[in-house]
């Protein structure tokens, strides 16, 4: 099985922290150049310096907001004058607020669907002509698994989700025949700073303990137990390498077995 990203350039979105930092190291770990991108230069500094580098490749970061995405073009035009291709695209960032559907305001659906959606389709659209002329490219965009089920609490999230997988899904039928392939990759509970948040907001308005919330959370896992973020990385990893070429337009959940549909 061909798993080496050597000579690859990889785009990691959000990747200062959680999912995407571990997304990084393991595309790291299998040979590729990887570039982080995420707001706070500080945290991407000792992210980079923290990632390996086994076939003595180099490494970078980007910083640019995914609310701004003037800038986010610029940031990335930029960088790919720099680099030449980029053969990976992990469309990565933080999740939307939670709360009930019946409660959100216009401005957070349009929040989510700038951060989400369209940075997604924008840093695609820059990728993709040169994912084409190496007749390699790989789009994991990181989602959830309200892709599938819709979860409570989490109603903009949910219904961005959504607009992401059918966006996906029409581009992996219209980059294919280049050998560009665009999977998704659906967490379930993994521990970081998202999840920490949603407990600590879920604990609130039950009024109780945070350890009861996670405890309730974990009995809805058939594995009882949060994934760590280097288990949802490595799903994404493996998409990204040559092994997975002939995997495109699905959606992976790495949930421990929680979402109950097919
Ligand atoms: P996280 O909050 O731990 O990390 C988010 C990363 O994105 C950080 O590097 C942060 O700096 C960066 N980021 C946030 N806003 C940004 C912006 N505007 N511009 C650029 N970078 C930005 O989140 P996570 O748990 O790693 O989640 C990643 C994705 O996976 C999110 O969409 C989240 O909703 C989804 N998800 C997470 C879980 C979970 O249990 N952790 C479950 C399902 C889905």
């Amino acid at each position: 099985m061909e798993l080496s990203l050597q000579g690859k350039n990889a785009l990691v979105g959000g990747a200062s922290a959680g999912i995407g930092r571990a997304v990084a190291q393991e595309l790291a770990l299998l040979g590729a150049n990887v570039i982080l991108l995420a707001r706070t230069e500080s945290a991407l500094q000792s992210a980079v310096a923290a990632l390996p580098a086994v076939a003595g490749q180099t490494h970078r970061y980007c910083v640019a907001d995914y609310s701004d995405t003037a800038a986010l073009r610029t940031q990335v035009e930029a960088l790919l004058q720099d680099v030449g291709a980029i053969h990976i695209l992990v469309n990565n960032t933080g999740g939307p607020p939670g709360g009930p559907i019946a409660a959100a305001e216009s401005a957070a659906f349009l929040q989510a669907y700038n951060n989400h959606l369209l940075c997604n389709h924008l840093l695609a659209q820059l990728l993709l002509p040169g994912m084409q002329a190496a007749a390699y490219g790989r789009i994991i965009n990181i989602i959830s698994t309200s892709v599938k089920e819709p979860l409570d609490g989490l109603g903009v999230s949910n219904t961005t989700r959504w607009a992401v997988a059918a966006w996906a899904k029409t581009l992996a039928n219209e980059v294919g025949r280049f050998g560009v392939t665009v999977n998704n990759v659906l967490p379930g509970y993994t521990e970081t700073a998202r999840l920490q948040e949603i407990i600590a907001k879920r604990a609130a308005g039950a009024g109780q303990s945070e350890a009861e919330i996670a405890e309730s959370f974990k009995q809805h896992v058939p594995l009882r137990r949060f994934a760590r973020p280097e288990e949802v990385a490595a799903a994404a990893a493996f998409l990204a390498s040559p092994a997975a070429a002939y995997i495109n337009g699905i959606n992976l959940p790495v949930d421990g077995g929680r979402t109950k549909s097919l």
